[in-house]
């Protein structure tokens, strides 16, 4: 089917537009680029020829398959050209009134056949394509930044988008050297929603002075195998962009509490401390990077320490308990059991975040400490916080793709897809969940909406099946 795709029309020439032109030019096709600022279609393209050229510099590509491509990109000044496409690529600005005017438009100068896609990262598709003439052949494509680098496309369907335009876009994008994931329009669609409490919960730790930035980002990259911290993160997106989708994807959620936009963030956008783009955001980029504040090693003040691995997953370390996080603070813990208790949060990675109980003798803890580093890890230690960080802000972003699962967002197999390849997850968080557990990832969840007493950390429906199917098949 994807043969009948010739002509490929992109609408809008900023950042997006121009990777995705360059994308399907490099695929073969003839792209007719369109602009409403006729200056910013020649500066595209140059900017494509110039990226192309590196590449040629760099021996990926030839000098003659530069030409050719390029040859492939038609500057068009009126949109009325774009009868000749056989596909449409929308990348205008994000704005409601915006697109629906341009797809009302695209929908009377184009034949019935022409497919006509939207990259929109927020907008409901269903929305965009209500005016439009045949509203069948209307489906997101949402390429992820930068376009001709990054894998994922999220093939958006709205209310009357047909299976067989997903299939062909599904196809295309294959054809395109792309991995296509389906979902459905609701806000967010994939991606941006199941990576929501990856950036919420630590702006949550920075408000609860739990750790400074460093510290949150290292845990989460070091210790949970995440590329980037989440931090650092939102000041390379940009701390303006990266709010706005936060508080798109809460609104478009009636305000649901979990996706609650951060003061802290707030507070930097307002400033105009918009990340590396400015110079400032959480980091200050003109100058070092502070340092994550890993304990030094406390191995010579302590001769070797008996430990008892227990099989609820505590470790008795004589006197002291050492306690894998099912989100209650190490303090309540020490008061139930009247030992000395440090709570440690741990995934695959060498680094492990620790917790103490205020009433630790300091020798306690130092035991627990001692332990960890024995065993080749590399601790930092936090306040007492419940669930920590990385088990947190794993068991949400899990939570939150189990919960778009059972709404019929996307398959298990697409969100994860998606999530690895969207912004380079480690695991899918299904398969992730599935490796941890999910009674005790439902524990934790229940532990941290009682101790807030929030909404936020409510367990979705399908993680409590999931939990009772796993203890059905223990016992
Ligand atoms: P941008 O501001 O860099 O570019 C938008 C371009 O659209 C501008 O050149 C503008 O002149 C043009 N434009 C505006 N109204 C137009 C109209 N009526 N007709 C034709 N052209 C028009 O924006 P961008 O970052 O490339 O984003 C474009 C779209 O892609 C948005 O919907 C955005 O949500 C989505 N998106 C952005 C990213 C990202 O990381 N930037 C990632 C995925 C999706």
């Amino acid at each position: 089917m994807t043969m009948r795709i010739h002509t490929v029309a992109v609408i809008g020439s900023g950042t997006m537009g121009a990777g995705i032109a360059e994308v399907a030019a490099s695929s073969g096709h003839q792209v007719l680029v369109y602009d409403i600022a006729a200056d910013v279609v020649a500066r595209a393209i140059d900017g494509i020829r110039s990226r192309l050229d590196s590449r040629v510099a760099r021996g990926k590509l030839t000098a003659e398959a530069c030409e050719k491509i390029v040859a492939r990109l038609l500057p068009v000044n009126d949109i009325h050209a774009l009868a000749a496409a056989d596909l449409v690529i929308e990348a205008a600005s994000e704005r409601l009134e915006v697109k629906k005017a341009l797809f009302k438009q695209l929908g009377e100068i184009c034949p019935p056949q022409t497919l006509l896609t939207s990259n929109t990262s927020s907008i409901s598709i269903t929305a965009v394509a209500a005016d439009v003439r045949h509203p069948e052949r209307v489906a997101g494509l949402h390429f992820f930044n930068p376009a001709p680098v990054m894998k994922l496309v999220e093939v958006v369907s709205g209310l009357a988008t047909s299976t067989e335009v997903a299939d062909l876009l599904c196809e295309l994008a294959v054809n395109w050297g792309k991995q296509p994931v389906r979902c459905q329009s609701t806000p967010g669609f994939i991606v941006n929603r199941v990576a929501r409490p990856f950036y919420s919960e630590a702006w949550r730790a920075l408000e609860e002075n739990v750790a400074p930035a460093q510290d949150i980002d290292a845990a989460l990259r070091e210790g949970g195998g995440f590329p980037m911290g989440p931090l650092e993160l939102t000041d390379l997106i940009g701390q303006d962009v990266n709010f706005a989708v936060t508080c798109s994807v809460f609104n478009a959620f009636w305000q649901e509490r979990r996706f609650l936009p951060s003061l802290v963030q707030q507070e930097l956008v307002l400033g105009g401390r918009f990340g590396k783009k400015t110079g400032q955001g959480v980091y200050d980029w003109h100058g070092e990077r502070p340092a994550a504040q890993w304990l030094e090693p406390v191995g010579a003040t302590f001769s070797p320490v008996i430990a008892n691995k227990r099989s609820d997953g505590v470790t008795e370390l004589e006197d002291v308990l050492l306690v894998e996080t099912t989100g209650e603070t190490a303090q309540s813990l020490a008061l139930r059991h009247n030992r000395p208790v440090v709570v440690v949060d741990r995934m695959d990675g060498e680094a492990v975040v620790i917790a103490a109980a205020a009433g630790n003798p300091h020798s306690a803890t130092q035991k627990a400490i001692y332990h960890l580093q024995q065993q080749g890890k590399r601790v930092l230690q936090i306040s007492d916080y419940p669930g920590l960080l990385l088990w947190r802000t794993v068991a949400m972003i899990i939570n939150e793709a189990l919960d778009a699962l059972q709404k019929g967002v996307a398959s298990e197999q697409d969100i994860d897809t998606a999530m690895r390849l969207g912004v380079n997850y480690p695991v899918g968080p299904i398969a992730w969940g599935e490796r941890l557990g999910w009674q005790r990832l439902l524990i934790l969840l229940e532990n941290l909406q009682r101790h807030y007493g929030e909404e936020r950390y409510r367990p979705c429906s399908l993680l409590r099946q999931r939990a009772l199917l796993e203890s059905s098949y223990e016992s």
